[in-house]
């Protein structure tokens, strides 16, 4: 049988308005799920009873709180219907994360991470086999690997383009990983998954706005886009935003071009401007936390130069800010990362850099926030991809099979 008829696309679409409620909501009982997906009582029983014969999800009971009358029942994701493993690459070490089909975090471990790209494959492969063997699950039980790195991400491919750890020794995961993981990798740039993370916390709220941006200062800066379409669809991106050009022919940066926002606003270039040190040098590979919160230190204590180094990072960052409203519209920023830290001392030139444009004199200043725990923030939106990616292939996958038997 080609194709899917009406009532099958009705009953998949009902089936992954179930599911992306309990993904949201954890566990519900049936009334909540007919509130949360607006179907009605005897679509969700039809819908809850075929996903739970299909070993998708599970019911359990709940106490009622004063202890008497009847359990409630409650349906949530069963967890042991799969697994995902994050892999978290960050300048000196990987972080590998075992979780659930449920969203629960059953192991975490990290490993150092050095040397070029076949040594940094070979370190993916083991840890990931590591991974199954620490909680004894069956490769084949892993439905997906969701990596992240900083720099640049194929839009269509796992492919890491460019990256801080690599440069462009260009690694493309699905053909590096083979047969045993490559067919189950998706791959997404760090601050895309702040973006979505933060896009799902606010939704849950009820407070999402049309479009939001995450921006992360650190060694290198990065930056996330999450807009809601007109079907309702989150589209989420990471432009291009640290490299993109502040000053022609400025600053030396470190991917090898002159006058990047990240030749002014990186870490680098922080200590670069706080030393007095020609913009042409080579930047540093990488600055310990503890140096820029000296640098900090004395800008807060009034040192010249020190307070200059930030204030010129803020601009840059501002500049650039004011290119991303003037080309997407105004929405709020969402400030994190490591660099989050010396945000009071970036502020006014962040401010200065986007008062100067005609966006901002028009349509005043867009809301400038700053959020902690990034790292929770990259776990939560590497949950919230993988796990839409996978309730979408086991709905898929089933549809046609169930079909081809009635
Ligand atoms: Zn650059």
């Amino acid at each position: 049988m080609l194709g899917k008829s009406s009532t099958e696309l009705v009953r998949h679409q009902n089936s992954a308005l179930v599911l992306s409620a309990l993904r949201r909501s954890g566990r519900l009982s049936h009334t909540q799920l007919a509130e949360a997906t607006r179907l009605s009582s005897a679509t969700v029983s039809a819908i809850t009873a075929e996903l739970e014969r299909s070993a998708i999800i599970e019911k359990s009971e709940q106490q009622a709180a004063t202890g008497r009358g009847r359990p409630r029942v409650l349906f949530s994701q069963r967890r042991g219907c799969g697994y995902v493993i994050t892999v978290i690459v960050s300048s000196d070490s990987i972080q590998y994360s075992l979780v659930d089909y449920a969203g629960t975090l059953l192991d975490r471990f990290a490993e150092a991470r050095r040397g070029a790209a076949p040594e940094f494959i070979a370190a993916i492969t083991a840890g990931l086999e590591r991974a199954v063997e620490r909680s004894s699950i069956g490769r084949e039980q892993v439905l997906l690997v969701s990596i992240s790195s900083k720099g640049l991400v194929s839009a269509d491919a796992p492919v890491l383009v460019w990256s801080p750890v690599l440069g462009a020794d260009a690694v493309d995961f699905r053909l590096a990983l083979g047969a045993g993981w490559g067919g189950k990798v998706i791959l997404n740039n760090e601050t895309l998954l702040v973006a979505k993370a933060l896009q799902q916390r606010l939704a849950r709220e009820g407070e999402a706005p049309a479009s939001l941006a995450a921006l992360s200062l650190g060694h290198s800066i990065g930056l996330g886009i999450a807009r809601i379409t007109r079907d309702g669809e989150t589209e989420i991106s990471a432009p291009n935003f640290g490299h993109m050009l502040h000053i022609p022919g400025g600053a030396l940066c470190r991917c090898g071009a002159r006058g990047c926002i990240e030749a002014y606003a990186g870490f680098y270039a922080v200590l670069r401007t706080a030393f007095e040190v020609p913009v042409d040098t080579v930047p540093a590979k990488f600055v310990p936390l503890p140096e820029v919160d000296k640098i900090a230190q004395q800008a807060r204590q009034g040192h010249r130069m020190a307070g200059f180094a930030f204030r010129q990072a803020g601009i840059a960052l501002g500049n650039g800010l004011s290119r991303l409203l003037s080309l997407h519209g105004h929405m709020p920023v969402r400030i994190t990362g490591p660099g989050m830290r010396y945000y009071d001392l970036m502020r006014a030139g962040v401010e200065e850099g986007l008062a100067q444009t005609h966006v901002v004199r028009l349509s005043g200043m867009p809301q400038l926030d700053v959020v902690p725990d990034e790292p929770a923030l990259v776990f939560e939106g590497h949950l919230g991809l993988a796990f839409q990616r996978i309730d979408q292939d086991i709905l898929s996958m089933r549809a046609p099979i169930q079909a081809a038997g009635e």
